[in-house]
């Protein structure tokens, strides 16, 4: 369970996101959407811990960790623009924290061969990022955040390098692993089928404000306002 309470965030003088209420229940799968500039990528930055916020409370299953470092949040976040570690092959850029936290190699080894296998790297382990495409590199950034297996998955856009078919089959897969982990997950999309095949529960953002919350049905049957109506459905 992940609960914001009044959380704010300003760059400056300009509040990005004003005070703001959100909660996730664990084991939920949260779209976040919302037109460019809404917000989105600074709340899961904000969730994570990256950077100060300028007010509120954030706390996982009980807990307050908003004086906690990222470190400490049990969370993993796969960012918008993604950098792999370029002298690290494949496999080592995915087992890196896990080697840091002093995993068994014998897990590290289990958990990258299943990160693989979710995300169709196979064959490719050895490579380095500089010899992988754009897609490809996209997976590998998302597989670093699965074989931690945090208790809070934040991603932001991680699939929006893939073809069609490849991004069908990997968020069939994320939503499995989700579900295996009973892990607490908060997905950026810019596609609404993914959005509306994928999640639990919608939350849609505009100016840092939480315009709708609501299973995929709510949203697209009864929005709550214009702003909703208009945003769904339409290609952006
Ligand atoms: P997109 O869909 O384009 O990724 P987003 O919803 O993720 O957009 P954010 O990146 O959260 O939007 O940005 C929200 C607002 O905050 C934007 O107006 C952006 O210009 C501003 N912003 C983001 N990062 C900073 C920063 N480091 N300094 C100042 N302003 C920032
Ligand atoms: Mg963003």
């Amino acid at each position: 369970q992940v609960t914001l309470r009044d959380v704010r965030k300003s760059y400056g003088k300009t509040e990005v996101i004003p005070p703001l209420n959100l909660e996730i229940q664990s084991g939920e799968l949260i779209a976040l959407v919302g037109p460019s500039g809404s917000g989105k990528s600074t709340l899961l930055r904000v969730i994570a811990g990256l950077g100060d916020i300028n007010g509120g409370t954030i706390t996982v299953d009980g807990t307050d960790v908003t004086e906690n470092d990222p470190g400490e949040r049990d969370m993993a976040m796969v960012f918008q623009s993604y950098a792999l570690y370029p002298h690290m092959t494949v496999a080592e850029n995915m087992s890196f924290a896990l080697r840091m936290a002093k995993v068994d190699a014998a897990e590290i080894a289990r958990r990258v061969a299943e990160a693989v296998r979710i995300l169709a790297l196979e064959g490719l382990e050895d490579r380095k990022p500089g010899q992988l495409s754009g897609g490809q590199r996209q997976r590998v950034a998302m597989g670093r955040a699965i074989v931690r297996q945090p208790a809070v998955f934040l991603f932001d856009e991680p699939l929006s390098n893939l073809d069609a078919k490849l991004r069908a089959k990997t968020r069939l897969e994320l939503r499995q692993l989700h579900d295996r982990l009973g892990a607490t997950s908060i997905f950026v999309t810019h596609d609404q089928i993914e959005a509306m095949t994928m999640a639990d529960r919608i939350v849609l953002l505009d100016h840092g404000r939480i315009q709708q919350i609501g299973t995929p049905q709510d949203i697209y049957h009864r929005p709550l306002n214009r702003f909703v109506a208009g945003f769904i459905g339409s290609p952006e």
